[in-house]
């Protein structure tokens, strides 16, 4: 877990400040008296429907290796979003722009890592994951972030109200956001995959704050071979269940060169009609 974690953590259920087992097997709130497991390193903050802490399941074990596994491997296909070394940059910065001592939330890590200075919180224990948890019950402190990153996050939130005003609370005045959302991009994530931002629509993420800056994350090379793969798949394969699923694998790799135009199109001033993604910096104002 990362060091950070401890200091800024809160009850999700009442906001109220932990207790840390010395043994470091779990924590209890000194408000609420919940106690929640710490395995592995990962800090488990959700809630089930009736307010109780969610306890980890055994993980499954893995599938045994067969020819059938080994080729769908083979043939994943390549990922639809093309990030441009300048497009790669981009949440470092914010990182390195936020300073060495900052402490910093990445809401939604998936498998992704910034640093030190920023404490990984996801739905489940992927890896490098500090924290479970969920968007809408952040447990956390009030105003004890700098910044808050979230990538390809805010369309899969059941209830993006929620979320963001967990956002707000936790981020302390003058504190940074980061938000990278879709705009044109295929239904993903199943069944979990709830809206679509246009670029102007980025900025109603955060009302009242301050946009520093805002841009395309992902462009309209990536949103043409995701929406053509997908269009060809459906096309060609007759309403056959296989056949899409070997035509959602196949045109992909044919496709992929599409992609490679966002070196160029991604800078284009009016990339965002048919970008794939956004992205918005912006600074919670000192009021
Ligand atoms: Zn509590």
């Amino acid at each position: 877990m990362n060091p950070l974690y401890p200091a800024i953590a809160a009850c999700p259920a009442c906001h109220g400040r932990l207790e840390w087992d010395a043994g470091g097997a779990g924590c209890r709130c000194t408000v609420c008296a919940r106690v929640y497991a710490i395995v592995d390193g990962v800090a488990w903050m959700r809630l089930d429907a009736a307010g109780a802490p969610l306890w980890p399941a055994a993980p499954p074990s893995p599938p045994p290796a067969s020819a059938r596994r080994r080729l769908l491997a083979a043939t994943t296909p390549p990922d639809f979003a093309y990030k441009t070394g300048r497009s790669q940059r981009r949440i470092p910065l914010f990182v390195e722009q936020l300073g060495p001592d900052a402490t910093i939330l990445n809401l939604g890590s998936g498998r992704t890592t910034f640093g030190a200075r920023v404490v990984n919180l996801d739905i489940g224990p992927f890896r490098a994951v500090d924290v479970v948890a969920v968007g809408e019950r952040l447990p956390v402190q009030a105003a004890s972030l700098d910044g808050v990153i979230t990538q390809g996050v805010l369309e899969h939130v059941p209830d993006l109200p929620a979320t963001l005003a967990e956002i707000d609370r936790v981020l302390r005045p003058g504190g940074l956001v980061y938000h990278e959302a879709p705009f044109i991009q295929g239904f993903h994530a199943s069944p979990n995959d709830f809206r679509r931002f246009t670029a102007v629509g980025m900025a109603e993420l955060a009302p009242g704050y301050e946009v520093l800056e805002q841009g395309v994350a992902v462009g309209p090379g990536s949103a043409l071979m995701w929406v053509a793969s997908e269009y060809l798949a459906l096309l060609c394969s007759g309403r056959n269940e296989r056949l899409l699923k070997v035509g959602r694998r196949a045109f992909p790799w044919l496709l992929s060169p599409l992609k490679l135009t966002d070196a160029w199109l991604e800078g284009h001033p009016q990339a965002d009609l048919i970008a794939s993604a956004f992205y918005m910096v912006a600074r919670k104002r000192v009021s």
